[in-house]
């Protein structure tokens, strides 16, 4: 890919509008982005966490002054409706606030030393400074996802967002340093790959943190082993699943099933691709969904009367619009929907929200995130079936099953192999103080907010204190060799 000399993002709903132009940053901006941060971070290590907390609190209450401008922000240069893009400031207000607290909670573990007069703990230390790559789909909430945490473990951060959404984190780590985050301990480098590859391999960055795309954070975590820092935590894509059993409440189940899978057009992580349905109420259940998708209204995201904003650019409405037609070339067939859809006034790519029956587990539309507003209709024949299903692709974000039997439901937690599950809600809905993430290819093992949120930016240290007074050993250096000391056991 030939890398451009400027970063420009525009508004999704109307390109010619041209939000915000920065340089394309270069490896060596990244050098000096890395410089300063770890100067700054050196001071702000030294400042208690409780303190460091007081700045968070500090950032959110800036945030929430600034909600409704952000929420503009968000809806003019990443296309979200006004509503959601509301949501995702409020999450970072959210994030704020919970990180703050636990800059006055338990940070460790004392644990009961097998020696007298001596103390056993565990303490968090930094890493140094952080690395952060993020996507353009949750443009401020996502930032905060990791910078709170990061700055409460007392590291300095330099963060490449998207060269979607360059405004929305200027704009978010500007409230930060309004609300006292020290000057140059958070660095923006904008760009694409270049910057970002330099970040994920640079020696001076202790962590790197990257959310997006299943393909690109591959190559991050490849790159970063190596030269780059140690721990690597991955946050990416869902190839997310509704199962809905006869007994459910299908007024409920088709709530949640068009919220899940038009909401954001379909553009989040945890957005419902596909819908896991017995036979005996399938046709109603599509109906009812075809039905309500046509009452949805598509069109500019700043009009609040608006459902489905467009897509995040031309690019991404013709890979949608691929994936469709492969579908319908596999054998699917379109309920409604299928293509994009002009919408006046605005010359922004818009796709219909679409529903495709027909569609079984080995089609591409079934395995592959699309990324946009489409729902693919499977239908098996029983649970264990659609638990088969739900499990058989490389992602394991988010699952939800609605049913009326609380043993079916709770067979089926167990029985799910994603990171979230959901029992009569939409896989959307994640709450700020619970771990989120995937299994498998959608993650690596690391969990982003709750309070393992910190865990990608901080090293854990043991500590050992003897107070004795004289050489203790372990109890590995001083029993008999012999458990329970009887002579010829
Ligand atoms: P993307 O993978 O295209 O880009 C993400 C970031 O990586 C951007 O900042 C981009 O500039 C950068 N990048 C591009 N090429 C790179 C390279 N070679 N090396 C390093 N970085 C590079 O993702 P996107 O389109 O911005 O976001 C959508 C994706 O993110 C979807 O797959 C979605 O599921 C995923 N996502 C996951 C979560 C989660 O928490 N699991 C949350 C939001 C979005």
């Amino acid at each position: 890919m030939v890398e451009r000399s400027t970063v420009s993002s525009c508004n999704p709903a109307r390109p010619d509008d041209v939000v915000a132009t920065h340089p394309a940053g270069t490896a060596a901006d990244v050098d000096r982005a890395v410089a300063a941060a770890t100067a700054a971070q050196k001071v702000w290590a030294r400042i208690p966490v409780p303190a460091r907390a007081e700045v968070i609190a500090a950032a959110g209450a800036v945030l929430a002054e600034r909600k409704a401008e952000l929420s503009h922000l968000v809806a003019r240069e990443a296309g979200k409706i006004l509503a959601e893009a509301g949501g995702d400031v409020q999450e970072a207000i959210d994030m704020a606030t919970f990180v703050a607290g636990q800059g006055r909670a338990a940070w460790g573990a004392t644990v009961p030393s097998e020696l007298g007069s001596k103390l056993c703990w565990t303490t968090r230390q930094p890493v140094g400074v952080v690395g952060l790559i993020t996507p353009w789909n949750f443009p401020v909430a996502i930032p905060s996802w990791k910078i709170f945490p990061a700055l409460l473990a007392g590291n300095g951060v330099v963060i490449k967002p998207s060269e979607h959404a360059p405004a929305c984190c200027e704009a978010f780590v500007d409230a930060c340093v309004t609300a006292g985050v020290p000057k140059g301990l958070v660095q923006v480098v904008h760009g694409f790959a270049e910057p970002a590859a330099a970040l994920a391999t640079h020696p001076g960055v202790g962590a790197v943190s990257f959310t997006g795309s299943v393909p690109t954070g591959r190559k991050v975590a490849a790159a970063a082993m190596e030269t780059g820092p140690r721990l690597v935590s991955l946050e990416l894509g869902g190839k997310n699943a509704m199962i809905v059993r006869p007994d459910a409440d299908l007024d409920l189940a088709v709530d949640g099933a068009v919220f899940g899978a038009f909401g954001t057009a379909g553009q989040r992580c945890t957005s419902t691709s596909r819908l896991i349905v017995h036979p005996d109420v399938a046709e109603q259940l599509v109906d009812r969904i075809v039905k309500r998708v046509g009452e949805l209204v598509i069109g500019d995201p700043t009009d609040a009367r608006t459902d489905v904003g467009p897509v995040i650019e031309a690019a991404a409405g013709a890979r949608i619009g691929a994936m469709v037609d492969a579908a319908v070339h596999e054998g699917a067939s379109v309920a409604c929907g299928g293509a994009a859809v002009e919408v006046d006034g605005c010359g922004g790519t818009f796709f219909a929200p679409t529903v495709l029956t027909g569609v079984q587990p080995h089609h591409r539309i079934a395995r592959e995130e699309v990324f946009g507003p489409v729902l693919a209709v499977i239908e098996v024949a029983d649970l264990d079936e659609a638990i088969e299903v739900v499990n058989s692709v490389e992602y394991g974000l988010s699952a939800a099953i609605y049913t009326r039997d609380v043993n079916t439901a709770l067979a089926s937690v167990d029985a799910i192999d994603t990171g979230i599950v959901y029992v009569n809600a939409p896989t959307i809905g994640a709450e700020i103080p619970l771990p989120f993430g995937g299994t498998k290819h959608t993650g690596n093992g690391f969990r982003e907010a709750g309070t393992r949120g910190i865990e990608q930016f901080s090293e854990v240290k043991t500590v050992y204190v003897d107070y004795s007074g004289h050489l203790q050993k372990a109890q590995i250096d001083n029993r008999p060799p012999v458990q329970g000391g009887g002579a010829g056991r």
